[in-house]
């Protein structure tokens, strides 16, 4: 027996041994580079033909039989996964490719996945999800009551011209559209909400508010401030934590930096940026998680897409665009929030 694998990965309990047993008993495992091909034979028998890679040339091997192992996404996804409005990775499995997800927990609270929905798992990773979901239920209902902080977010029903793109832009599908009195508008809905903020950003009638990081609240701090400072926009998620263990750490940075801390980068707002600049500060840090592991999937792409925005402003003014830049770091990164911060400085700061 012959088994032609690219990377044999032995991560679930036992495979290490059911390997070393399938070895022992003479089954010989190749890794292979490029294409196998596959040829019938005129006798029934198959040809397959690899690149071995550690003895980096072709090998050919008549079998009697060919088991290809095919591994594809439930079908169900591509048509539920939408309606849901939850994620499905680059397979097409359930589940957003997304590092603040554990793998049986979806972007939206109250939606689980468990077993081949979200991958090839063998029976003893599902049963593991199985009761993975069992504890994140039993944790929901088991004291009869949810604990739910409200009105953290809240939409000021006058100013609401029902345009539907908060509900477009929530990641977690916390926002509905509710008749009030003779016309609809946007509600939230608290026990979904994660407080990212983006529906306060993007809402172009500015009839969201949220109660601890209100626009107010973050012009506030910047109109604190005095000129010539860096102005950090940090994600809590992310950025805010790595300033924090740099602060711990006792790493040198620049004075001059003065630290707001933001739900989620998407948070940040082209006026908050600006208003940075209007009060004298001589560059703007907007600091998230990396692209691809945003808490709220697109929130850095949004706060990205805004840093350019305002690049492109300030170099049409004849200003230079680099006294704004966008930064993705982890949170155990202080060394990166201290090299940006450091440059930043180096580049622009008096
Ligand atoms: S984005 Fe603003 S105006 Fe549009 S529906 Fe949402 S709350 Fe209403
Ligand atoms: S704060 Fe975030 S999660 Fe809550 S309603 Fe707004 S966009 Fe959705």
């Amino acid at each position: 027996v012959y088994v032609l694998c690219k990377n044999l990965k032995v991560d679930s309990q036992g495979a290490e041994a059911l390997y070393r047993e399938a070895r022992d008993r003479g089954v010989l495992f190749l890794k292979f580079d490029g294409k196998v091909k596959i040829e019938p034979l005129e006798d029934g028998r198959v040809k397959v033909k690899a690149k071995d890679v550690l003895l980096g040339d072709e090998v050919e091997l008549t079998c009697d039989l060919v088991v290809v192992e095919e591994v594809s996404p439930p079908p169900s996804a591509e048509e539920i996964g939408p309606k849901l409005r939850v994620g499905t990775d680059s397979q097409g499995f359930y589940q957003d490719e997304n590092v603040h997800l554990y793998p049986v927990l979806s972007r939206r609270k109250g939606i689980f996945f468990v077993g081949s929905c979200r991958g090839d798992l063998d029976p003893v990773r599902a049963s593991m999800d199985v009761s993975s979901v069992a504890i994140e239920v039993y944790e929901l209902l088991s004291r009869g009551k949810m604990s739910v902080e409200i009105e953290r977010v809240k939409v000021e029903p006058d100013k609401c011209r029902s345009c539907l793109t908060c509900i477009r832009f929530c990641p977690h599908s916390a926002i509905r559209l509710t008749r009030l009195e003779e016309r609809e508008v946007a509600q939230i809905y608290d026990p979904a909400c994660d407080g990212c903020g983006l529906c306060a950003t993007v809402c172009p009638a500015k009839a969201i508010a949220l109660s601890r990081e209100s626009d107010d609240g973050i012009l506030a701090q910047i109109e604190a401030m005095e000129e010539g400072r860096i102005v950090v926009f940090c994600c809590a998620e992310s950025a805010y934590h790595a300033a924090d263990r740099a602060g711990m750490l006792k790493m040198a940075y620049p004075s001059q930096v003065r630290i707001i801390p933001v739900p989620c980068a998407g948070r940040v707002d082209t006026l908050h940026i600006l208003k940075a600049f209007e009060n004298g500060a001589t560059g703007v840090l907007v600091m998230g998680c990396p692209e691809g592991a945003c808490r709220h999937l697109e929130g850095n792409i949004r706060a990205r897409e805004r840093v350019r925005y305002v690049q492109n402003m300030l170099e049409e003014m004849g200003l230079d665009g680099k006294r704004v830049k966008m930064v993705g770091l982890g949170p155990d990164m202080a060394w990166k929030f201290v090299q940006e911060v450091s440059g930043m400085m180096k580049e622009v700061g008096k």
